[in-house]
């Protein structure tokens, strides 16, 4: 088969490699799409150590079933299928509960970190196993359904808090994720959705996706505008979906007393942090990484159109031209320009 390569930092190639053999509890899927994901694009060239080469990367993918393993009976080859990024062993406490975004054994697909190595979408076959993988809706095509691993991120972050009708949601970080949180709002009821962020064009799709205000951080002083939307008491709710210290003082900034943030961005590993602010408010902070079985949940949304992914779709292309798009997506100011880039195997 053929398959986008990655053979040392930086450096893709689309190669021949040899077509993956099922396991018994395994299915071997023909992959139709595939997203870049901004960890493939970390991993990519060496930084985060978690695709060390040689591997194949792609997590957000879909596509159909060419043969199953002999102990899988729930699914036959032409299904429609997509699968859960996170490979969880059923068997520990956390997937015992339901939370198998916390399993202690998880392995991520196309991801190789010092412990394992474990090839994804990039190719024209994968193999996972049997009890990951959610039928597509008829009505849903490849590319909207390689849209679901951002989705049910933000998803399962609207879901680690109540939404009440009388809410005021303030999200800050209208990029990809952000855009899915405001749309998941919307879904949840929320009844004031404030996007913020710098990005005057994200503000718009924001506007456009269902945020009832949107701020511009470096205009106006958010805090301010915010308490001005909630009778001078704050936002019940905040999500913060970039991940450094600013954007999360912002977001804390925006609460009111009693109030509490859901943190889903990471992108710096520590952060200040106003102790006193959280305490003496009581504000409550969760923290929210990937999901727990909220695909079938996304997939009817994305389906219903209740949650839209064209928008966020920059780019559908060939996977033979997935080494320029990792250069064009690693390049300064790609951020700005490009959300979701999916290759096609
Ligand atoms: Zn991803
Ligand atoms: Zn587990």
């Amino acid at each position: 088969m053929k398959a986008l390569l990655l053979t040392a930092p930086s450096r893709l190639e689309f190669t021949d490699f040899p077509a993956p053999e099922p396991a018994e509890d395994e299915v071997l899927l023909r992959v139709r799409a595939c997203g870049i994901c901004g960890s493939d694009i970390h991993g990519w060239d060496g930084s985060t150590g978690r695709r060390r080469p040689p591997l194949i990367m792609g997590h957000e993918a879909s596509g159909e079933i060419l043969r199953v393993g002999r102990r899988v009976d729930r699914w036959r080859a032409g299904d429609r299928v997509t699968f859960d990024s996170t490979i969880s062993c059923g068997q520990c406490h956390y997937c015992r509960a339901g939370q198998v975004n916390l399993c202690e054994h998880r392995r991520v697909v196309g991801v190789a970190p010092a412990e394992y190595r474990q090839h994804g979408a990039f190719a024209e076959q994968l193999v996972v196993p049997a009890r990951i993988l959610y039928p597509l809706p008829p009505q849903l095509s490849f590319t909207q359904a390689a849209m679901i691993e951002p989705v049910s991120i933000a998803v399962h972050a609207v879901q680690r808090v109540r939404i009440a009708p009388t809410d005021t949601a303030v999200v800050v970080g209208a990029g990809m994720i952000g855009l899915f949180v405001v749309q998941a709002l919307r879904w949840a009821g929320a009844r004031q959705i404030v996007a913020v962020d710098l990005a005057a064009n994200r503000l718009q799709l924001a506007r456009e996706l269902g945020a009832t205000h949107v701020l511009q951080s470096d205009a106006v002083d958010v805090a301010a505008a915010v308490a001005q939307l909630t009778g001078g008491r704050g936002a019940d709710v905040a999500f913060e979906v970039v991940g450094v210290s600013p954007t999360l003082q912002l977001a804390l900034a925006t609460l009111r007393r009693g109030g509490a943030a859901v943190l889903v961005g990471n992108l710096a590993p520590q952060a200040d942090f106003p102790l006193q602010s959280v305490v003496t408010r009581e504000l409550t902070l969760h923290g929210s990484c990937a999901s727990a079985g909220e695909y079938p949940l996304c997939l009817d949304l994305i389906a219903r159109g209740v949650i839209r992914v064209e928008p966020m779709i920059s780019a559908i292309a060939p996977l033979a031209e997935g080494a320029e798009w990792f250069e064009k997506l690693s390049a300064k100011g790609a951020a700005a320009r490009y959300m979701k880039v999916i290759l096609e195997p």
